[in-house]
């Protein structure tokens, strides 16, 4: 697979990872991320030490402007895009949702879901032969929370990434003729530093034992279903979901 491939956020964790792995599997990798500009340099320079071009962008996904430049750069610096990972996703700190405010629940719907249409819609704009383009992949990175709730932690969280399963299906449905595939994964407990957003760094190490595999995810393990179902290989899967939860 040789193709050029946006992921957003980027910068760290399973974004990071899905960076790597698309190099090691040969293709160009824009990567986005919102503030860390040193860790995006380091995923560019890993990725250019794996021989594939890369570009880094600072763009928050959640807004319509830089959404529209991150792809604009792309289109000039990498060339036709193959692919999108919607990766970027936040969470606030553990708490129940009696305690949630407009604010709170504004900017987690607001990166996690209206991020995912917009560079979706950007995305679908030049990958679909419907625009003249040759046709590409999407995953989104949805959450076992989709499934299970978060409650007492963060039930809005979870709800945004039920709302991006629905928009999977709804997506997929809508430019399937279009040469365009759109899936997601289902993340589990991962060890990546947003636990530390929800005021708990350990929470994998304080949750793994109610995993049946008994142990929590990398984000290489994340990266890996993501890049399959990006691949020629998933080539009759859309609209689907894979669950990397260790049995969750
Ligand atoms: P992470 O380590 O906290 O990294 C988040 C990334 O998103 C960073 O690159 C960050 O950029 C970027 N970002 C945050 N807000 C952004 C915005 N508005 N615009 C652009 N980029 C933004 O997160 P992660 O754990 O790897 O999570 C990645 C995805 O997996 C998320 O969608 C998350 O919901 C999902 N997920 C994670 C887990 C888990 O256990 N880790 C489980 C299920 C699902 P900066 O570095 O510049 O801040």
């Amino acid at each position: 697979m040789a193709g050029v491939i946006v992921i957003t956020g980027s910068s760290r964790g399973i974004g990071a990872a899905t960076a790597l792995l698309a190099a090691q599997k040969g293709n160009a990798v824009c990567v986005n991320y919102l503030h860390n500009k040193k860790a995006a340099g380091r995923v560019v320079s890993e990725v250019v030490k794996l021989g594939q071009s890369a570009v880094a962008v600072a763009a928050d996904v959640s807004r319509e402007r830089d959404v529209k430049r991150l792809f604009d750069t792309v289109d000039r610096e990498l060339g036709p895009l193959t692919a999108l990972v919607n990766n970027a996703g936040i969470l606030d700190v553990q708490t129940r949702v009696m305690n949630m405010g407009a604010d709170r629940l504004n900017k987690i719907f607001a990166t996690n879901i209206t991020g995912c249409f917009l560079c979706a819609r950007e995305a679908v704009k030049r990958m679909s032969t419907r625009s003249g383009g040759a046709g590409g992949a999407i995953v989104n990175v949805s959450s076992g929370a989709s499934r299970l709730g978060a409650p007492g932690e963060y039930v809005d969280y979870a709800a945004s990434k039920g709302a991006i399963d629905t928009f999977t299906i709804g997506l997929a449905k809508e430019v399937a003729e279009e040469g365009v595939r759109v899936n997601a994964v289902r993340p589990g407990f991962i060890y990546t530093e947003i636990h530390a957003a929800g005021g708990e760094p350990d929470r994998v190490d304080r949750v793994k034992e109610r995993v049946p595999m008994r142990r929590g995810g990398r984000p290489e393990e994340v990266a890996q279903a993501i890049m399959w179902l990006l691949s020629d290989e998933a080539s009759y899967t859309t609209g689907s979901f894979i669950d990397v939860t260790g049995g969750k």
